[in-house]
């Protein structure tokens, strides 16, 4: 189902004094919004942050998941052990875990089917890079990563399209490209998994999201740098 989500990536920032000024702001800000909230945070604030989230409109997901239930995987964390302290969301594929961490499309998808046996809320990355937009690759890159993500996937898995030119640079896709850019995706993803949501996330800030969620592909944001700040945060999930 298409809705409104405004999510947000704190990436590996916040610590615990952090987080919990972070949540005594926000929730007040935030109480009559409109749309999904969801705050991604470092595995150390999910259980404060869900905690403290109780009784409030904001939802708790973590930034990656393991693909397998339990065993001997040193340094990673399970879906069991995210939803037991409190995450029900998870991002799957962001380009810094492809980029830093050898996650693959494959590897993408066996946390997907992962997360989705488990309950856990997907939101799966995609997006070119600099080079691929460049060299004329953007839609061909994007086909691959969703039709190999995807691949024997179904439940409610949310999508984000995070072109990697613009994480994280201050450089973010005009509207008019981002929508045009996930429409191509709708088009892929409709067949594979229904309809569902898809966001734009790259340089979202509190100037610039109302022009990006004025248009009609984009259904919310997944939001990096202006996650971290609860005034701008929730500018973005007032954006009409
Ligand atoms: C992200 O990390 O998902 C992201 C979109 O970052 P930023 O908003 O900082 O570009």
């Amino acid at each position: 189902m298409r809705r409104r989500i405004i999510a947000g990536n704190w990436k590996m920032n916040m610590l615990k004094s952090e987080a919990k000024q972070f949540m005594v702001e926000l929730i007040p800000l935030v109480k009559d919004a409109k749309c999904e909230i969801v705050l991604c945070t470092p595995y150390t604030d999910i259980h404060r942050v869900y905690k403290l989230s109780l009784g409030t409109n904001i939802g708790v997901g973590a930034q990656n998941v393991s693909w397998a239930d339990k065993g001997a995987f040193t340094g990673e964390i399970s879906a069991d052990m995210l939803k037991e302290v409190g995450a029900s969301y998870c991002i799957i594929g962001h380009s810094e875990r492809r980029a830093y961490f050898g996650e693959t499309d494959e590897s993408v998808n066996k946390r997907l089917l992962q997360a989705l046996k488990c309950g856990l809320k997907p939101i799966v990355c995609v997006g070119e890079t600099l080079d691929e937009r460049e060299g004329g690759l953007t839609e061909k890159t994007l086909a691959r990563q969703l039709t190999e993500g995807l691949k024997g996937a179904e439940g409610d898995i949310i999508i984000a399209y995070e072109p990697v030119w613009a994480i994280g640079t201050g450089r973010t896709a005009t509207p008019e490209t981002a929508n045009e850019t996930i429409a191509f995706i709708r088009k892929i993803v409709t067949p594979l998994i229904g309809e569902t949501s898809i966001l734009y996330g790259g340089s979202m800030n509190a100037a610039n999201a109302q022009s990006l969620l004025d248009m009609s592909e984009i259904d919310g944001g997944l939001i990096g740098g202006a996650s971290l700040k609860s005034a701008d945060f929730s500018i973005i999930v007032h954006c009409k």
